[in-house]
């Protein structure tokens, strides 16, 4: 049997092993503690069948518990945020699995203005959850349960007040969206329409029965990229089940890689506004050089989306999200968002009357090289100060010991840092080509297996 996963980004675990309606429940109530008696939460989930147990074991739970619900049904998680937000609710439980298949669900957990908890509070909760006891309401003290199903027109219009939306509907685009029978089946459509395009809808169906393996990568979207050809679409967008991430197919169907949707979204914002960007230190050095167009700044977390909405809200950052094809929008709410992605991307495109393969031209393009190797706990620790010391005279570089250690240096970027769930060490490197990004590499593995051996 699978193990239940409980981390940052909230619980998973396969349906009716690892996670059941129990488990459901019990981490409602485990919230449900961490409020105040009277809070009201929101909840939602996305389109898997499981979802409908589940989220009426949480709502019986957060009721239970003395917590008002308001049931917002099958919606995105970023919806899901924004209604949180709007509201004026205390918190949200959204269940999904995001990108996991059918087998998998789980409960993401989010803050009264939207974004995902904390690193601490997800902590805390997990801490809660772990020592149950939890003390339910008496019979007057009761939750209050209402519904709401205000959510895909609220985040459409949200959406549409980012922009000018007669600039990108007098386009006209072709577009293919791939909604993985995932929850942004009919919010996703309603936004293209809003802005004029003319769509090809596939696997439109919000039955959770995902049509491929649903993380969008390039290896399951081939028939997206068949399809973009095919109907001769400007682009192709697919979302995973949650619809929070987005990537992107150019009009010749080709899969541009989801490192390219932060890219061009924070490039069309730094054509109206300027400020500083968030990210995280796992993403493409793209951004960087983008921002350095604009004379703005990448400021970076450590990996996790709830690290990048911390460090957006504490900077004032503008704009940001994640390589993983994740934009975050703080005017909506600091979740990521395929819903803006989309809106970003299209006005990119009609704003520079280029098409997209034209536009991914223009950004400087390098090359990921990654590794993993076996570490035992607490010798990252000395790996990290090692690779300091090897690299502390390298000209230029500029350090950054947020979440291991990452290296900038002119020629591309190296990080190292221990996993926090298996006993190994990752390895990332990026650069203008393979060749330097592979020798970042070696060079950090050999110091890491020097420290091994010593
Ligand atoms: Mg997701």
């Amino acid at each position: 049997m699978s193990e239940l996963i409980v981390s940052v980004s909230g619980v998973r675990g396969t349906v009716g092993e690892a996670l059941t309606p129990q488990v459901a429940c019990d981490f409602a109530c485990a919230f449900a503690a961490s409020l105040s008696r009277g809070a009201t939460v929101v909840l939602a989930r996305d389109t898997r069948p499981s979802g409908a147990a589940f989220s009426a074991a949480a709502r019986a739970g957060l009721l239970a518990s003395g917590v008002n619900v308001i049931d917002i049904g099958v919606v995105t998680t970023p919806g899901a945020a924004l209604m949180t937000k709007t509201l004026n609710a205390d918190g949200a439980v959204v269940i999904t699995a995001s990108h996991n298949p059918i087998e998998y669900n789980g409960m993401k957990f989010l803050q009264p203005d939207g974004p995902a908890l904390t690193a601490e509070q997800a902590n805390r909760l997990a801490q809660a959850w772990r020592d149950g006891g939890f003390r339910f309401a008496d019979a007057r003290s009761q939750g209050k349960a209402r519904t709401d199903d205000s959510t895909h027109s609220r985040h459409v219009e949200a959406v549409c007040d980012l922009l000018d939306v007669g600039t990108v509907a007098e386009k006209r685009f072709r577009v293919v969206l791939d909604s993985i029978n995932g929850a942004g089946c009919i919010v996703t459509p309603m936004l293209l329409d809003r802005l004029g395009c003319e769509v090809l809808h596939i696997n439109s169906e919000p039955t959770g029965d995902f049509a491929h393996t649903p993380e969008p990568v390039e290896q399951n979207l081939s028939q997206l990229c068949g399809a973009v050809r095919e109907h001769k679409a400007d682009v192709g967008f697919a979302q995973d089940p949650d619809a929070d991430r987005l990537v992107l197919v150019d009009e010749q169907g080709r899969f541009i890689g989801e490192e390219y949707t932060l890219a061009l979204a924070a490039a069309d914002v730094l054509a109206r506004r300027k400020g500083d960007l968030a990210t995280n230190l796992a993403t493409s050095r793209m951004i960087d050089d983008i921002a350095a167009d604009a004379g703005c700044r990448v400021l970076r977390s450590p990996t996790g989306e709830a690290n990048v909405a911390e460090l957006m809200a504490r900077e004032g950052c503008i704009f940001g999200g994640e390589g993983n094809g994740g934009v975050m929008e703080p005017e909506l709410a600091r979740v990521r968002d395929s819903l803006v992605g989309i809106a970003y991307v299209l006005r990119r495109l009609a704003e520079t009357g280029k098409t997209l393969s034209e536009l991914v031209a223009e950004i400087p393009s390098y090359q990921f090289v990654k590794t993993k190797l076996p570490c035992p706990q607490g010798r990252a620790e000395q790996v990290v100060k090692a690779v300091r010391e090897d690299f502390s005279d390298a000209p230029d570089a500029r350090f950054n010991d947020a979440d291991g250690l990452r290296i900038d240096l002119p020629v591309g970027w190296v990080s190292v840092r221990g996993s926090n769930t298996e006993p190994i060490l990752r390895i990332f490197a990026e650069a203008g080509n393979e060749k330097i990004a592979d020798e970042l590499v070696q060079r950090v593995r050999q110091i890491a297996e020097n420290v091994a051996a010593s």
